[in-house]
């Protein structure tokens, strides 16, 4: 059988979110790597965990850490968020809950565009921090992305989740939440932290994969 017929075979690797936007998110980019993904909620050990970081990174790193050792397995955990030019950088890493608790997308937005009734800038960013960790808790590699553009009046669309009705994309000119998911996997924060650090992955996740060939004959 050629290597393409046969099944990746490897470490499975668990996506350490329990957003379900992240996570689709999260599976559409890395499974094509070969990578066998888990979601965090079929892990049995799996650990809530406070995010009291105060920075993308740290979250991402407290996060990975701690849900690898719970697990005792390989965890990818991002940290992400809307950074907004007229708001000095907010919501930032509070962009989940800025509408207060529980989580609630559409509370934020309305909230956002409360903030920005008055704004003539209305540029803002995504930001993403990925962290890798090896099953006793360590990391090993770490990751950054970000996606650039303006925030409209009215959301459009309902595609992605979270900000993205709102979020038009520097290079389309449109909301994430009007664009497919295809083209928001190739352009967004998260696309771009996750192929800076796919070289991680592989190699750990998928060795055989990503050793060079043998010389010779
Ligand atoms: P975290 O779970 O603490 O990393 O918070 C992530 C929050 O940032 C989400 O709940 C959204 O509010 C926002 N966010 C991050 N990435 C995206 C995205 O791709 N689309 C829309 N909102 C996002």
């Amino acid at each position: 059988m050629s290597d393409r017929m046969t099944a990746p075979t490897g470490p499975v690797l668990v996506l350490g979110t329990t957003s379900s936007g992240k996570l689709r998110e999260l599976r559409r980019i890395i499974e094509p790597l070969g990578i066998v993904c888990r979601a965090l909620a079929d892990m049995p050990g799996a650990a809530d965990v406070d995010e009291t970081g105060a920075t993308f990174a740290a979250n991402a790193a407290l996060k990975a850490a701690a849900q690898a050792r719970a697990c005792g397995a390989w965890v990818l955990a991002e940290d992400s968020g809307l950074c907004v030019a007229a708001l000095g950088g907010a919501p930032g890493i509070r962009a989940a809950r800025c509408a207060g608790e529980p989580r609630d997308d559409d509370a934020n937005n309305r909230l956002l565009l409360e903030r920005l009734a008055d704004a003539t800038d209305r540029t803002a960013h995504y930001a993403c921090h990925a962290a890798l960790a090896s099953p006793d808790g360590a990391i090993v590699a770490t990751s950054h992305g970000e996606c650039h553009g303006v925030i409209t009046a009215a959301p459009a669309g309902t595609g992605g989740f979270g900000y993205d009705p709102l979020f038009v994309v520097r290079e389309y000119h449109r909301t994430f939440g009007t664009l497919p998911g295809t083209v928001k996997d190739l352009i967004s924060h998260r696309a771009r932290a996750i192929r800076a650090i796919s070289g991680d992955l592989l190699r750990h996740l998928r060795p055989a994969a990503s050793s060079p060939p043998p010389t010779g004959r």
